[in-house]
This record gives structure tokens, sequence and C-alpha cells, in this order.
């Protein structure tokens, strides 16, 4: 579904990606781990469209970012189409970023009502059974003030969902949690991940790594260093990299 091949960014002088491969099946999960500054928010940035690339190319379900295929060219897209395709990809950040305002149910309902035009009736009926599924079927009419990190944040993922996105992209999700918090978004997480999902995790929880993702990528200085399935790269790294970071994480 996600296809990066020597994905290269810079910002002024400074290059951020440097030639970045990386592909997630349908239905898979894969953890980007990485110190600070390696790029991994870059790079979730790039594949939802937040930036343009230097170099290189990502594909998003059979489609190359940024641009449209017409008579074997590529043609660079409008504005419009961007805002289209953006649609396909949830993506949660570490801030929550709700509407204050508005309640739990009305925060989710908000894309689906002003995007896709969905009836309003319907779409609080369908963001009442999104907050169900995160666990939040009691909170549909409470405002974010009146929700814990935790809560908040499953809210803002029940909102990305509600656009009904192929992808999910998430960005250290549960680092602004209290620790007793980040668990409940892990969970939800997990579940979504069951479901058949397709993610790219950047995370620092390596137990959510070890227990959920099909793939761990281990990126330094905007180059994957190793990447494998969690076994091999969590309990037996063989880059000397890995090991000093894990060495720092676990
Ligand atoms: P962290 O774990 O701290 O979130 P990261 O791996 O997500 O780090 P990025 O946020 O992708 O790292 O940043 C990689 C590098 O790119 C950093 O050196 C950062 O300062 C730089 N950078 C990111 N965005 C911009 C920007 N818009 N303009 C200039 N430099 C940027
Ligand atoms: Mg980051």
């Amino acid at each position: 579904l996600v296809r990066a091949v020597g994905v290269r960014k810079s910002f002024g002088h400074a290059e951020v990606l440097r030639g970045v491969d990386l592909s997630v099946d349908g239905g898979r999960v894969v953890c980007l781990l990485g110190p600070s500054g390696a790029g991994k928010s870059t790079f979730l940035r790039c594949v939802n469209h937040l930036e343009t690339i230097d170099a290189g190319r990502i594909w998003v379900d059979g489609r190359p970012v940024g641009f449209t295929q017409r008579g074997g060219k590529l043609h660079e897209l409008r504005e419009r189409e961007v805002a289209r395709r953006r649609r396909d990809i949830g993506m949660v950040f570490q801030r929550f970023n709700l509407f204050p305002h508005r309640t739990a149910a009305e925060n989710v309902a908000e894309g689906p009502v002003h995007v896709l035009r969905t009836p309003k009736k319907a779409a609080l009926a369908e963001a009442r059974a999104l907050l169900d599924r995160v666990g939040l079927a009691d909170k549909a009419g409470s405002y974010p003030h009146q929700l814990s990190g935790g809560q908040q944040q499953r809210v803002a993922i029940a909102r990305a969902l509600a656009m009904r996105p192929k992808l999910m992209l998430f960005d250290e999700p549960t680092s602004a949690l209290d620790p007793e918090l980040v668990g409940e978004v892990l969970d939800v997480m997990a579940d979504l991940a069951r479901d058949g999902m397709t993610m790219i995790v950047v995370t620092h929880e390596i137990g959510f790594a070890r227990q959920v993702a099909d793939e761990v990528v281990f990126l330094v200085d905007g180059a994957v260093v190793e990447a494998g399935p969690p076994g091999q790269v969590l309990d037996n790294p063989r880059q000397q990299r890995t090991q000093q970071f894990l060495a720092k994480v676990l």
C-alpha cells in the first residue's frame, strides 16, 4: 500500500532524508524508530503530502504522491487533488488538536460533515459508533477539557477513522501522555491493527512495536540503518547504532 524508494528531502543545506526506502503492504504495521532528528516526522509528512520530496518517489495505494499519471507521464497534482488524496490517509499527532468548543462526537463528525458532505445526523451517529470502538461510548457529549489526555487522543484516533482512511500514520501518539494513560491509547491502536488497518507508527514504545509491528524500521540521520521483524531488530540488532539506541530506550 505504501512504497517509498530513494526518498530525499533537504531543508536548506540540511539533508534530512537521504534516500529512504520503506514499504508497507496492505494490512501491515510498520513501526518507525530512531533518535530525535532522524527524520521520522519528516518522512510521515512526505507520505501525507505535507512536504514535497527532492528526489525518489513515494506511492500510496498505487499512486505516486504529489503526481498523477497521464499518458505515461507524471504531472504535478493541483492543490485540490492533493487535498482529496490526503483524505485517504489518517494522521494522529503527539498533540491531539481537538476543537475545544465541540463535543467529542462533534469533533469526530467534523470531517465527514464538512469534507465528505455526510448529513449531520448520519455523521453524528457514525461518530458515536467510532467513539464506542475506541472505548468512549459514554463520552460522546463531553468537551475536550472534560477528557483526560488519553481519552482526547482516542477521540483524535476516532476523528481520523471517520474519514475512512486506507492508511493511518501515527507520530508519537503517546509521548505527550502521562504514563498511566499510554496503555489505553496503545490498546486502541493494537485493536486497529488487528482489524487490518495499514499503519506506520513512529513510537518509542518498544513493547508496542514488539507485539504489534510486522516490521520495525530503524532510522538514523535520514537513512534506514536496519529493518526487519521486531524479534530480529529489537532483540538481535545487527547494527551498533540500533544496539546503542535500544540500550537507551529500553
Ligand atoms: P523527533 O524524534 O525529535 O520527533 P524526528 O525523527 O521526527 O525527531 P524530524 O522532525 O523529521 O525528526 O526532523 C529531522 C530534522 O529536520 C531535524 O534536524 C529538524 O530540525 C529538521 N527539520 C524538520 N522540519 C523542518 C523544517 N520545516 N524546516 C527546517 N528544518 C526542519
Ligand atoms: Mg518527530
